[in-house]
C-alpha cells in the first residue's frame, strides 16, 4: 500500500504523558502532548494511530441506476495528540467553539440527556431509547457515580462539579458538558478521534483554521456521508447507517468496529453490513523530540457495491400510482382507515423480487429528524407491510385449493358441484357471495375460480381436509418464510394446532372456512412467491432481493446470487393450465371489474380478486372493515412477472386493479429497455 508521508509542524510540542485529569478522578486513557521545556531533554518520541473511515459500498438497482451513494461532507474531528487535556482550557475552547456554530447555525451534536429550561432547571430528555441508555450511563458508576434515583438536577450539579464548570452560567455549562459527555461516552483517544459536528461549512472551517493555535487539536477533514438519489424509492428495502447501537457493538467490536463507527440499523443496509462496511484506513501521527511531526497515512478501502434486484423506477412508478387511485377509488375504500397496504412484484422465473413497496412509506434523507414523529405515526409508515404485514388471502387462496383437489383426483376439469346459493355443513348454513347467479347451478372448478363460487371450494375443503389443503399450501410457499435477505413474518396456516397455540378453538366450520381462505394470513411477500409458483407451474425458489455484490468502481463480480430452488409442488402441469387459464377468464370475464382494467394491455394476464374481512379500533370503536387482495401474473402464455397487491381498507380488490395495470404497462411497455444490457459503468 501507497504510504503519503506529510510533514507537520507542531512547534512547541515536546513530549507525552499520560494525561490524569486532577480533580476530576477520571483516568483518560489517551496519549497527550503537552508543551513545556522541561520535558524536551527527555528525547521521547510520541506515535498515535486513529482510523480513517472508509466509504460505505454504493447500493445500485437491477439496471445500475445508483439508489444509495455517498457524497463528501465536511466533519470536525478532536485529534488528542494535541486536543487540551487541562479542564480550564478545554472548557474554555469548546466555549468558544460551540459559540462560534451557533453563531453560523451550524448544528454540532449534542446528546447529553439533559435539558435546561429558563429557569436553569434541568429535566431528562427521555424520548429515545439511546437517551434511556445515556442516562444509565451518566449515572453509573464509571461516570458520575450517582444512585439510580439521582434527579436531572443532581445530574447536571455534579456535571458542573466533575468538569469545574462553576464560572459558567448553566445552560452554557450544560453544552460544554455534553461535548465532554459525549467524548467520555466515545472513549475519546488516539485512537479514537471524536467528531464534533457533521455539518461544517468552509467559513467555519477558516475560522478554526485561522486561530489553530487556540484550537489545538481540531480538525476539519471530508468524510463520505450516505446520499440517497431518490429519497422515496425503496425505502423499507434499503433501510438506513446510524450510529452503531451498544447491542451491535457488542456484538461486533472484535470485527475493529468503534463506538463512533456507523452500522447498518435496518434493511439492507444492514443485512449487506459485511460487504458495504468496507476497510477503514489509519492515521499516524508521530512527534520526534523536536516537537516535529510526521503523519502517515494508510488510504481506507471503500465497501463493495451492492446490486438489488428491485427497479429503482418501478419502485418510484408503484409509491405515486398506488395512493393516487386508492384516493381516486374512494367510493370502493372505507376512507375512515388511512391508505395503507403493499405492492410486490416478482420474476417467477427465478424470484428475483423486482419491486416491493409498502405504503405509506418514509424519506431516507431526513429520516434521522423525522424517526420520533414517523414512530408516533398511526398509519405505521416504518413498518414495511411487503414483508411484516400478515393479511387474510380471501378467495386469492382458492386457487391452491384448486390446485389441490385437482391433484388428489378429487375432481377434474370438468367434475360439478352444486351450488344454490348456499351450502350446509355441521348443522351450519354457509353463503355463496354469487347467491343469484348461483341459485340452482352445477359449478366446475373454471367456473368457480372465475365466479368465486364459494360452495364449490367448502367442499373442497369437506373432501380434502385441512391437512391437505395446508400441505400444498405449504409448498406454494403460504406460511413459510420466502428466504428473502430482510426480516419477514411467517404467517399463519390454520389448524386445530395453531389454533391451540393461541387459545383459540377450531370449529367445525373451520374445516371448510379454510378453504375459502379464513383464519389464514399471509405476508404479501409470500402471497407474491404463491402466485409466481402456480404461474411458473409449481418451482419455489428463494426470494432475493440482492443480485450480486462487486467490487467498489468495478464491475469486477465478488459474489453472484444465482436463484436457489427451494422445492416443487409436484402438482401436474396441467393442472396448473387449468387454473391459470381460469384466472385469465376471470380477469377478462365481462361481468368482472378486473375486464375494462386490464383489456387493453399489450399481454394478456391471469388474474384473481380476493376480500377479507377484518376488525379494527377506528375512532374509537372496535369495527369490522374489509381488505382487498389481488394477485396476477403475465404474460398468461409464458410468464414472466406475477404482481399482488394489497389494499388495507378496500371493500374489495377493485381500487388495486389500476396500479396492478399501470405496473404491467411498464413492464411490457418498455420492454425494449428492460432488455438492453445492464449500465455497469454507472457503478460509482
Ligand atoms: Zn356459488
Amino acid at each position: 500500500m501507497n504510504l503519503h508521508k506529510l510533514n507537520l509542524r507542531t512547534g512547541g510540542i515536546i513530549a507525552i504523558v499520560l494525561a490524569v485529569l486532577a480533580g476530576f478522578g477520571i483516568t483518560l486513557g489517551y496519549i497527550q502532548i503537552v508543551q513545556g521545556e522541561e520535558y524536551a531533554l527527555r528525547g521521547s518520541l510520541s506515535q498515535s494511530t486513529a482510523p480513517i473511515p472508509a466509504a460505505r459500498g454504493v447500493i445500485l438497482d437491477r439496471n445500475g441506476q445508483p439508489l444509495v451513494t455517498n457524497e463528501p461532507r465536511l466533519s470536525m474531528v478532536f485529534e488528542a495528540p494535541f486536543f487540551p487535556s487541562k479542564g480550564e482550557t478545554r472548557n474554555k475552547m469548546l466555549n468558544s467553539l460551540i459559540k462560534l456554530f451557533e453563531e453560523h447555525k451550524i448544528e454540532w451534536i449534542d446528546q447529553l440527556p439533559l435539558a435546561v429550561d429558563a429557569n436553569g432547571t434541568a429535566s431528562f430528555i427521555e424520548d429515545t431509547k439511546d437517551s434511556e441508555r445515556d442516562i444509565k450511563l451518566l449515572k453509573g458508576k464509571d461516570y458520575l457515580n450517582l444512585n439510580e434515583y439521582a434527579t436531572a438536577q443532581d445530574c447536571m450539579e455534579q456535571l458542573i462539579a466533575y468538569y469545574g464548570l462553576q464560572e459558567y452560567d448553566v445552560q452554557t455549562a450544560r453544552k460544554i458538558a455534553s461535548v465532554q459527555f459525549n467524548m467520555f461516552r466515545l472513549q475519546f483517544s488516539g485512537k479514537n478521534p471524536y467528531t464534533f459536528s457533521k455539518e461544517v461549512t468552509d467559513q467555519v472551517k477558516s475560522k478554526v483554521m485561522e486561530n489553530s493555535a487556540f484550537y489545538a487539536g481540531i480538525e476539519t477533514e471530508l468524510v463520505p456521508v450516505r446520499s440517497y438519489v431518490n429519497n422515496r424509492a425503496a425505502s423499507h428495502t434499503i433501510g438506513y447507517v446510524g450510529s452503531i447501537s451498544p447491542p451491535d457493538y457488542e456484538a461486533n467490536k472484535d470485527k475493529g468496529y468503534k463506538l463512533n463507527d456507523e452500522y447498518g440499523a435496518f434493511g439492507i443496509e444492514r443485512m449487506a453490513e459485511s460487504w458495504l462496511r468496507g476497510t477503514a484506513g489509519t492515521k499516524t501521527v508521530t512527534v520526534n523530540n523536536r516537537g516535529e511531526s510526521t503523519t502517515e497515512i494508510e488510504p481506507a478501502e471503500q465497501g463493495d457495491t451492492v446490486v438489488l434486484t428491485v427497479d429503482k423506477d418501478l419502485e418510484a412508478l408503484i409509491l405515486k400510482a398506488f395512493p393516487k387511485y386508492m384516493k381516486e377509488n374512494a367510493s370502493q375504500r372505507f376512507t375512515e382507515i388511512p391508505i395503507a397496504g403493499a405492492v410486490v412484484v416478482i420474476d417467477v422465473r427465478n424470484f428475483e423480487i423486482l419491486a416491493s413497496v409498502s405504503y405509506p412509506d418514509f424519506d431516507l434523507t431526513t429520516y434521522s429528524v423525522d424517526v420520533g414523529a414517523l414512530n408516533a405515526d398511526e398509519s405505521a409508515p416504518l413498518f414495511n407491510r411487503a414483508l411484516e404485514g400478515t393479511y387474510e388471502p380471501g378467495s386469492t387462496i382458492k386457487i391452491s385449493v384448486a390446485l389441490a383437489a385437482l391433484q388428489e383426483k378429487i375432481i377434474n376439469q370438468s367434475s360439478t358441484v352444486y351450488c344454490g346459493g348456499t351450502y350446509r355443513y355441521g348443522g351450519h348454513t354457509f353463503n355463496c357471495p354469487q347467491v343469484y347467479l348461483h341459485s340452482r347451478v352445477n359449478v366446475n372448478v373454471t367456473r368457480a375460480i372465475v365466479d368465486s363460487c364459494n360452495c364449490f371450494f367448502y367442499d373442497m375443503g369437506r373432501r380434502l381436509g385441512y391437512q391437505q389443503i395446508n400441505t400444498y399450501r405449504q409448498a406454494m410457499g403460504l406460511g413459510q418464510k420466502t428466504g428473502v435477505e430482510l426480516p419477514e413474518k411467517r404467517g399463519v396456516l390454520d389448524s386445530p394446532s395453531y389454533r391451540t397455540s393461541v387459545n383459540q378453538q377450531w370449529y367445525s366450520g373451520n374445516n371448510i372456512l379454510t378453504a375459502i381462505g379464513q383464519g389464514n394470513s399471509f405476508t404479501p411477500i409470500q402471497i407474491a412467491v404463491y402466485a409466481a409458483t402456480v404461474a411458473n407451474g409449481g418451482d419455489r425458489y428463494q426470494a432475493h432481493y440482492i443480485r450480486s455484490i462487486r467490487k467498489a468502481g468495478t464491475n469486477e463480480i465478488v459474489q453472484n446470487f444465482v436463484p436457489e430452488k427451494i422445492g416443487s409442488t409436484g402438482i401436474d402441469k396441467a393442472h396448473y393450465e387449468t387454473v391459470r387459464s381460469a384466472m385469465r377468464d376471470m380477469a377478462y370475464s365481462q361481468r368482472s371489474s378486473t375486464y375494462r382494467h386490464f383489456k387493453d394491455l399489450p399481454v394478456q394476464i391471469g388474474a384473481k380478486t380476493g376480500t377479507s374481512q377484518v376488525y379494527r379500533t377506528v375512532n374509537g370503536k372496535y369495527q369490522k372493515f374489509n381488505n382487498g387482495i389481488f394477485i396476477s401474473f403475465a404474460p398468461y402464455d409464458n410468464p414472466e412477472i406475477a404482481v399482488i397487491a394489497v389494499g388495507e381498507g378496500c371493500k374489495a380488490a377493485m381500487p388495486l386493479m389500476p396500479t396492478v395495470r399501470d405496473i404491467y404497462q411498464y413492464y411490457f411497455g418498455s420492454l425494449d429497455q428492460m432488455k438492453k444490457p445492464q449500465q455497469e459503468n454507472v457503478l460509482l
